[in-house]
């Protein structure tokens, strides 16, 4: 097992590492004030793994509820969390009642709100089990629920006590989660890792076979950069931004594809490309460096050439993001692998050629 430590002051937590770490009781006893945890899953990750965390907690006294949700993106809103607080308050669980996230991000950003909220607040662990909550969702503290109007648009900062990544997990993962985890590992290393970026261009084959060594230091190494970008920038004000490597753009397909038929990950690897073409447009990144970004990307078997939806369409698509200041769209992109900026300092026409696909 390997830990590394997200330092937020009195708010650090440790991310443990490793194989086999979903039966030891012993890496979740130390943070339970109260010996009562509500542990929080859905569908399809219940039959798989409740067992396996449940029992040994209660071998050790813990007295155990159990919350199975219905699964998928279209149940991360108000309906399912009020299923939650139902569970949370017929069982009379207090403030020092632990919320236990089992499931991917979709349950991750569920029950850390669900904790967030219950009672002003209530101590939260997260067991993440797609490699995206791994490296991604479950380490950072943002939280949240979809609203009908928008994506992840209520939610909270708050971070858990403790993550708990077992890589034995990711056995079960279908082949296009696991790529679309893969995406958000690349990132790290195109925004601020080179190292990590070749190490991965190495060790992509092995990664994709799940080799326990190979995954585990992909998972730590992620989580690495993630927990220092986190404690440099916990609310997003700065550095914490170029996590969205790919997203802009990504999320432009996403919306016109509908939602669930391309997956975060594989539209964020697309979005990607595109980021890395606009790069190479303004001469920040060499034609090499472009293709070597399309093949780490093909290996991990992601989708690498974007729909063409007209440079309108995406530009309209665009202004929907976030990071849109004052109507101009601001940009992660690429000044070598390894170093990326956020920038509305881009030239817009290179951009239309870029979203017009323009060779
Ligand atoms: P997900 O939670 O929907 O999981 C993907 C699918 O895999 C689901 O059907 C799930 O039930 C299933 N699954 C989970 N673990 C499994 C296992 N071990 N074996 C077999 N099947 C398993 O999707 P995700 O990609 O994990 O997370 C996406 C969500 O995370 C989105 O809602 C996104 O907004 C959110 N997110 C949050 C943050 C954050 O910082 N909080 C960051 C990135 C993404
Ligand atoms: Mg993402």
């Amino acid at each position: 097992m390997q830990t590394l430590t997200v330092s937020l002051a009195d708010r650090s937590y440790p991310i443990h590492i490793g194989s086999g770490l979903l039966g030891q009781a012993e890496h979740i006893l130390p943070h339970l004030k109260r010996k009562q945890v509500a542990i929080v899953s859905n569908t399809t990750v219940a039959p798989l793994y409740m067992q396996t965390i449940a029992q040994p907690l209660r071998d050790a006294g813990v007295a155990v509820i159990e919350i199975v949700l219905p699964d998928g993106e279209a149940h991360k809103n108000h309906q399912t969390l009020q299923i939650i607080y139902d569970h949370l308050l017929q069982n009379r669980c207090e403030r020092n009642t632990t919320l236990i996230a089992l499931g991917g991000g979709v349950i991750g950003d569920l029950t850390g709100y669900a904790a967030a909220t219950y009672l002003r607040g209530v101590p939260f662990i997260q067991v993440p089990t797609t490699l995206l909550s791994q490296v991604d969702s479950s380490v950072g503290g943002k939280t949240g629920i979809n609203h009908p109007l928008g994506k992840n648009m209520i939610g909270a900062f708050y971070q858990p006590k403790l993550v708990l990544a077992d890589i034995d997990t990711l056995t079960t993962l279908p082949q296009r989660e696991l790529s679309a985890g893969v995406a958000e590992v690349v990132k790290y290393g195109l925004i601020r890792d080179a190292d990590f970026f070749d190490w991965l261009e190495t060790n992509m084959s092995a990664l994709m076979h799940l080799d326990a060594a190979v995954t585990s230091y992909a998972i730590y190494r992620s989580c690495e950069n993630k927990a220092e970008v986190v404690a440099a920038d916990e609310h997003e004000q700065g550095e914490r931004a170029l996590l969205n490597l790919g997203h802009t753009f990504g999320h432009a397909i996403e919306n016109a594809m509908g939602y669930g038929v391309w997956l975060h990950g594989e539209a964020v690897a697309t979005g990607t490309v595109m980021a890395a073409d606009l790069s190479q447009r303004m001469g920040w990144l060499n034609a090499a460096e472009v293709a070597r970004i399309k093949a780490i990307l093909q290996a991990a078997k992601l989708p690498i050439d974007a729909p063409d939806l007209g440079a309108d369409e995406y530009l309209r698509l665009m202004q929907l993001d976030k990071k849109v200041a004052d109507g101009r769209i601001r940009l992660i992109l690429q000044q070598s692998i390894g170093k990326a900026v956020i920038t509305a300092d881009y030239d817009a026409e290179k951009l239309r050629q870029t979203l017009s696909l323009a060779a």
